[in-house]
């Protein structure tokens, strides 16, 4: 084990789970989190990076394939655990982008085997923040009023939202996801010449 905690955040919609979890693994001197579906696991993730992320697949709202597959491209650093009562085996589930499977219901030894196989957590050097790149949105340059509102497609959890632009912005403007919450920059891509008739 490790001489720093290894810091572990368990997702999954039902209560009594998450308790469970965060019992035996903190018994077993993990530092434990928890989030009830993938939005909030998101936030959770936001604040503080967990070294391993232990998902269920099917939650309402965000699942955990979802989950799971934000979480590969944005977070790369944290290992993924799926864990689900709905596949049996080991076989990670096709479609869940994860490093190694949990089947609900095999008992705590077997999850604690599936840790135990998770690469020696390293010491993470703070990342550095390259600022992302904005996303590009066109604005709807048909009709003669202006389009007010865009769609903007979140990055991070692939959800969509209108959002309505104040033309004293600059270039380049900031929102928050109304979903997961995460901070968007955009920039508004001016419409191409009008058409002529
Ligand atoms: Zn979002």
């Amino acid at each position: 084990m490790p001489d720093t905690k290894a810091k572990v955040l368990v997702v999954d919609d039902e209560p009594l789970v998450r308790t469970t979890m965060s019992l035996v693994l903190g018994e077993m001197g993990y530092c434990v989190r928890s989030a009830d579906n993938g939005f909030s696991a998101l936030r959770e993730i936001r604040q503080e990076m967990p070294d391993i992320l232990l998902t269920d697949l099917n939650m309402p709202g965000m699942s955990g394939f979802e989950l799971l597959s934000v979480v590969h491209r944005r977070f790369p650093a944290v290992h993924k655990i799926a864990m689900s009562g709905a596949f049996f085996g080991s076989e990670v589930p096709s479609g869940a982008s994860a490093d190694a499977f949990y089947q609900k219901g095999t008992g705590v030894n077997a999850l604690l085997h599936i840790l135990g196989t998770m690469p020696e957590i390293k010491q993470r050097a703070p990342q550095p923040s390259s600022a992302p790149a904005p996303l590009w949105i066109h604005r709807n340059g048909h009709g003669s009023a202006p389009e007010t509102c865009v769609t903007i497609s979140c990055p991070e959890c692939l959800r969509s939202f209108p959002q309505a632009l104040d033309d004293s912005d600059g270039p380049v403007r900031e929102t928050d996801c109304i979903h997961c919450s995460s901070s968007i920059q955009y920039a508004i891509v001016q419409p191409e010449d009008r058409m002529t008739a």
